[in-house]
């Protein structure tokens, strides 16, 4: 594939930097990649990896002449992290990054890019509960989707570069309005993520009536709430407060729908869980149709390995 960015600074070099490094690099779209993390261990076991062909101290040194610097750090750290790279950002460079809230990043950033650097936004809809370097592997993005939201006076070639970029790692490209991209996640991701959170601290409290049962006999629905609920702390602390007035929303109106089953459990009311049953077992059939999932039992997790 033809090199598309012969020098990238990756900010942060965990799972997502990780990932996106080892699948850019195996497919040739990227020249050297430059790197910063916070801690040495961490900016030595990329080096160990091959995430990285140098490490640096500070992201400024990192993403000096960089043609892509990719924001991989915690969102609460990204605002920090584009004002100590600004002065150094080459002319026509991208300035891009992964960030799970779009919106509030945006507002956040824009202020320390320069004139002349492409600022545009991106989201790969792709991750498991593992953080780290070593959690990084590049078939991460195959047939994922990463949502880009550039501003609406962005360089087309620009935009084009960086789409072309995440295709080459296996993903599919679509680009979006920042605040709908945090709605369409809050129903597709952070609410369900707080769900999950909920359920498993239901669980905690209720072990000490069952003692040890609740995980003995987890059950499939509960394995999955605590694979969910297993999820970076920082990574979604930062999710919460940053898209906060979605979530907010989506969790209304779960609310409602909530009240409404327990409404329907109350009230023996057979037909309506069924009929309500019956019309969410088709948004899974649809999900798997769309290949953002398989059928198989344990969804393939146990057929397609430790990373998924
Ligand atoms: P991760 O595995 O925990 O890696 C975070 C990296 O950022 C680490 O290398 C860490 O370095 C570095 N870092 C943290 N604070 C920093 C700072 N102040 N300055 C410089 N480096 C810093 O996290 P991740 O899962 O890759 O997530 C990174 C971003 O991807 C987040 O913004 C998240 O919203 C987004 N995202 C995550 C997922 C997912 O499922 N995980 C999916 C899509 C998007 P140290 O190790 O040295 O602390």
């Amino acid at each position: 594939m033809t090199m598309i960015y012969p020098k990238v600074a990756l900010i942060g070099l965990g799972l997502i930097g990780g990932s996106f490094s080892l699948a850019a690099k195996r497919a040739g779209l990227v020249g050297h990649v430059a790197g910063h993390a916070r801690t040495a261990e961490t900016r030595e076991t990329a080096l160990r990896l091959g995430l990285c062909d140098s490490v640096h101290a500070t992201a400024a040194e990192a993403a000096k002449d960089a043609d892509l610097v990719l924001l991989c750090v915690p969102m609460g750290a990204m605002a920090a992290v584009a004002e100590e790279i600004a002065p150094v950002l080459k002319p026509g460079a991208t300035v891009s990054d992964v960030g799970s809230v779009k919106g509030p990043i945006l507002e956040a950033v824009a202020p320390f890019i320069p004139a002349g650097v492409h600022l545009i936004p991106g989201h790969p809809l792709a991750g498991t509960e593992h953080s780290g370097p070593e959690a990084g592997f590049a078939e991460l993005f195959e047939n994922r989707w990463v949502i880009l939201t550039p501003p609406e006076d962005a360089d087309a070639a620009a935009v084009q570069r960086l789409s072309d970029c995440w295709e080459g790692c296996g993903a599919h490209v679509d680009t979006m309005d920042p605040a709908h991209h945090d709605l369409v996640l809050a129903v597709t991701s952070h609410v369900p993520h707080l769900i999950a959170y909920t359920m498993v601290g239901v669980a905690d409290d209720m072990r000490r009536v069952t003692q040890s049962e609740v995980i003995k006999y987890s059950a499939a629905g509960f394995r999955d709430f605590t694979r969910i609920a297993a999820s970076d702390p920082t990574m979604w602390r930062d999710v919460f407060l940053t898209n906060k007035q979605a979530t907010l929303e989506i969790l209304g109106r779960f609310t409602e729908e909530l009240f409404a089953l327990q409404r329907a459990i109350r009230t023996e009311d057979g037909p309506q869980l069924f009929d309500y049953f019956t019309r969410t077992r088709a948004i899974r059939r649809g999900i798997v149709q769309a290949g953002q999932d398989t059928a198989a039992p344990d969804f393939g997790r146990s057929a397609a390995g430790k990373k998924t």
